[in-house]
């Protein structure tokens, strides 16, 4: 597909510096001796619009030049879209290294959300998960994690002024605190005022339960909304399907998520996916309902997406809907989250791995 986002350096030897996230200030350090001032605010707009460098037109043609030969404006190339009878989006990009992410862009009535990748694979290796499959290949860059974002906005007709996209959802593939740092840079670049300005209110991380993570994020000053990956109340449950709970237990991270609620003020959200047979029983529902009682918490619960090659299946919508009953006569708060793109493989890594099994990439 045609590469409307600029990119990638074809042919240069060495990869490309990417110019989006930089402050102005970043910026003019990089510039030739003697470029006007006003050119380095120019930029990093132009960069935040997802233009690249060779359409910023309004600079001088041997500018454009210069800065083509050893920098990119937005790291990252639409490799396919894939558009869901729901009116869903899938985009599968490629970095400058030729690694594939995918991010996901959902209409709403309230708003457009994106959901972004931060890692290529992932180490946490949960046994539902497909994008643990492949294991971990590596971190990506903040100016990378926000390209998806920059890059679905412009595609979906936005700039950074008027936004196509309203929400991000840190929950593709990839766990976010495990890439901390470059995380916590994406989130001040993607909430800086001459940028795309977006409100922290706006923003949700979801975490498979890193609980230093989770405790620094409390402590970064930084009040988004924070998700935590439950899928099991008790430690057998849990441990069975997220081997990361070996290292942090359920009282471990629920202690962290108490700790997140008290420093930011932001009710916590828990996901709960069924999973049939493995997590969907009655007793299940009252476990679940007993360990977030008294907590600030609302529960998300989600079918599962069944992924080739693993065995775990959907519950039916009828196990589903007495699972979600049985916690509201318990007193929790829950509600089940709509699926979007189940005919274009929406769960995170599923795209991917199809894309790559049918072109044989
Ligand atoms: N690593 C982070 C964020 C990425 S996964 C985390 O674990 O939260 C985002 C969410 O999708 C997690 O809740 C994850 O458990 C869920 N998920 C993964 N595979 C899924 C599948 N096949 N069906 C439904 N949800 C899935």
């Amino acid at each position: 597909m045609s590469d409307a986002c600029g990119t990638i350096n074809e042919g240069s030897a060495r990869p490309a510096i990417p110019l989006l996230g930089l402050t102005a200030d970043e910026v003019r350090d990089l510039l030739p001796a003697g470029a006007p001032a006003y050119t380095a605010k120019q930029i990093v707009a132009f960069c935040y619009d997802g233009k690249s460098i060779g359409e910023m037109t309004s600079l001088p043609k041997t500018l454009r030049a210069v800065l083509e030969e050893t920098f990119v404006s937005v790291p990252l190339a639409v490799e396919k879209v894939y558009a869901s009878r729901d009116g869903s989006k899938k985009f599968l990009f490629r970095f400058s290294d030729g690694e594939l992410a995918e991010a996901v862009f959902m209409p709403h009535d309230y708003g457009n959300t994106v959901c972004v990748s931060t890692q290529i694979g992932c180490k946490m290796a949960c046994a539902f998960c497909a994008s643990g499959m492949d294991g971990f290949r590596r971190n990506l860059l903040p100016s990378e994690i926000l390209g998806q974002v920059v890059a679905i906005n412009r595609l979906e007709g936005g700039t950074a002024k008027e936004r196509a996209v309203t929400n991000i959802v840190l929950m593709g593939s990839g766990e976010p605190l495990d890439n901390f740092d470059n995380v916590l840079r994406f989130l001040s670049d993607v909430t800086r005022k001459e940028g795309i300005n977006f409100s922290e209110r706006n923003i949700s991380l979801s975490t498979s339960g890193l609980c230093e993570g989770m405790r620094a994020l409390a402590d970064s000053g930084f009040k988004i909304t924070l998700s935590v990956s439950l899928h099991g109340a008790d430690d057998a449950t849990r441990s069975a399907i997220m081997p990361v709970n070996r290292r942090y237990g359920v009282a471990e991270v629920m202690s962290a998520a108490r700790y997140y609620f008290e420093r930011t003020g932001r009710r916590v959200i828990f996901e709960y996916i069924l999973i049939d047979s493995v997590n969907d029983s009655r007793d299940d529902a009252a476990a679940l309902a007993a360990l977030v009682k008294g907590f600030p918490a609302h529960i998300n619960v989600i079918r599962y997406n069944e992924v080739a090659g693993k065995p775990m299946k959907s519950p039916s919508v009828r196990a589903t809907e007495e699972f979600l009953a049985r916690l509201s006569a318990l007193g929790a708060s829950a509600t089940l989250r709509r699926s979007f793109g189940g005919d274009i493989e929406g769960a995170c890594g599923q795209l991917k791995r199809r894309y790559k099994a049918e072109d044989g990439k």
